[in-house]
């Protein structure tokens, strides 16, 4: 049996602690926050509940898996709700697509039915192509240990799958071959940003994105998401693993061998194995000591290479009446869409909020989380991280307010009413999420997924340093709740039996 220590409670660091408990180790959880889930954050109104965080759950076999290997099915202890329609999407022409919750047949069916032409067929063929990708990298890559760009070796035995995968193209490229539509291609291009990514820069394989919600579901949680953070804590509890929440690691020993952390209250906590949960950039910039950073230095390099992902501005208002038209998920897209990631990335212009941004509004369909009759709204308007000195400085009140008012305005204009039903309102700024998840800028995954090489540039899952690993969405496979479980997984079968 060894000692571990687990740095972070969020999804990644307890999905881990909870399978090593399971296997027989003694671990314990050091989590910043007063409570767990990180990013998958939460906050209530009344009888108002919002999830800050995730609001979308596809692949729960993920979760599924962690459950059973841990104990007793994840059914026994949340309520995991199939929407009947995934997302209703609106074009800046108008036109809206209501894309039904599972089935490639069905979805491909709305399309042609809200788009015309052949642009069913047309969608077919692309999640044919995507569908390959998915068994392409699913084991070798997805669920396997990343080894940088050895793993990319790895895979290019088969040239058949290279081609599958077409390392060379974009997101963007690979939609325009297959979909003459441009509001398709807009379709595609969000999946991007659920990597926090460019599609003009993002590798071709996330098509996997649209074709894993797709083939395998859009989901909810009844309650909110957080109730799988809920359920998660209370099963890792319950096999053993001890928390403390409240405490910040500051320093991870390591020399000659990994002996345990020290806390920001100066208390030091011995260990045989540790285990970072903390965003991978501060791991290695901030909690390894010199010597360590030397032994380490080329994931360092990898890191500056990556571009950080994007961020996000949320706002959350509590509703009363209902709104006319409305899913539980609603996107609205903007007249231009390049700009939106120009703005964000800096792309030929300088850092900035977007001005014409896509708006995305979750209201859930879910009698736990608002008064009957009546709605909350998680809005999430993709956004710069928070960069005083080079980009945006989130923390200026002045443009939370007014960047808060553009959007509110930019609901009016969509034809969204909205005047007289508001009875809460807060918006949560990219500074805002860096200083509840210790997340850098706010960087909702990491790094982000621009450039073909990026995700052989993520930080890998065993380090260097033996015994120090990293779990997570800043570390490989990537961000979002099934990437992150992936990654617990791969951690724990590194880690073994006791
Ligand atoms: C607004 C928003 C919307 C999202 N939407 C979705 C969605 O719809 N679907 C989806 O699947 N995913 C979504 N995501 C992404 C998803 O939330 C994350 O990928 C996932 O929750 C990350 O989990 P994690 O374990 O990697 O890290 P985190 O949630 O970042 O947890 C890390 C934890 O470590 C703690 N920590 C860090 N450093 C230290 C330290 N030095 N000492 C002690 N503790 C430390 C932090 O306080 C934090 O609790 C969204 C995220 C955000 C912010």
């Amino acid at each position: 049996m060894a000692n571990i220590i687990v740095i972070g409670a969020g999804m990644g660091g307890m999905a881990c602690a909870a399978r090593l408990a399971s296997k027989g180790h003694a671990v314990r959880v050091l989590e910043h926050n007063e409570t767990w889930g990180g990013k998958l954050g939460y906050a209530e109104h009344a009888e108002y509940k919002f999830d800050t965080g995730p609001s979308l759950l596809t692949l729960p076999a993920v979760y599924r898996d962690l459950f059973l290997k841990t104990g007793a099915a994840l059914e026994d202890s949340i309520d995991i709700v199939d929407l009947e329609t995934a997302f209703r999407y609106q074009f800046a022409d108008g036109t809206v697509l209501k894309m039904p919750g599972t089935g490639i047949g069905r979805c491909a069916e709305a399309i042609g039915d809200s788009l015309g032409g052949t642009s069913a067929d047309q969608w077919r063929n692309f999640m044919r192509r995507a569908a390959q990708m998915w068994s392409v990298t699913r084991k070798p890559f997805l669920e396997s240990e990343l080894h940088g760009l050895r793993s990319l070796l790895a895979l290019s035995w088969r040239v058949n799958d290279i081609r599958t995968i077409a390392p060379t193209k974009s997101l963007r490229d690979l939609a325009s071959h297959y979909l003459s539509d441009p509001r398709l291609v807009t379709l595609v291009d969000r999946y991007a940003t659920y990597t926090g990514s460019d599609p003009r820069q993002a590798p071709a394989a996330l098509a996997t994105v649209p074709y894993i919600e797709q083939m395998f579901g859009a989901y909810h949680v009844n309650g909110g998401l957080r109730e799988l953070g809920r359920a998660l804590y209370e099963r890792a509890y319950s096999i053993g693993v001890q928390f403390e929440f409240g405490c910040t690691v500051v320093n991870i020993a390591t020399e000659p061998n990994v002996s345990g952390v020290t806390l920001e209250d100066g208390r030091f906590i011995a260990a045989d194995i540790v285990v970072a949960n903390s965003d991978a950039s501060n791991v290695y910039q901030h909690l390894l000591s010199p010597v360590a950073q030397e032994r380490t230095k080329s994931a360092k390099k990898s890191l500056a290479k990556a571009t950080p992902s994007l961020s996000g501005f949320v706002i959350l208002q509590a509703m009363t009446g209902k709104t006319e038209d409305f899913e539980h998920h609603n996107v609205f897209f903007p007249e231009n869409y390049d700009d939106e990631f120009d703005s964000i990335f800096g792309i030929g212009k300088k850092v900035t909020p977007v001005a014409d941004p896509t708006i995305y509004i979750c209201s859930p369909n879910d009698a736990k989380m608002a008064p009957e009759g009546n709605e909350s709204w998680f809005m999430l308007i993709n956004a710069p991280r928070h960069d005083p000195d080079n980009g945006v400085n989130w923390s200026d009140p002045e443009l939370k307010d007014s960047y808060t008012e553009q959007i509110l305005s930019a609901l009016q204009k969509l034809g969204l009413k909205t005047e007289g039903r508001i009875a809460l309102q807060r918006a949560i700024t990219p500074d805002e999420l860096e200083r509840n998840t210790l997340a850098p800028g706010g960087s909702i995954y990491g790094t982000s997924s621009n450039g073909m090489r990026s995700a052989f540039l993520r930080p890998e899952n065993v380090t260097k340093i033996p015994n120090l690993y990293l779990v997570g969405g800043s570390s490989h496979p990537g961000g979002g709740l099934p990437l992150v479980g992936m990654s617990a997984e791969i951690v724990a079968n590194h880690i073994g039996r006791a």
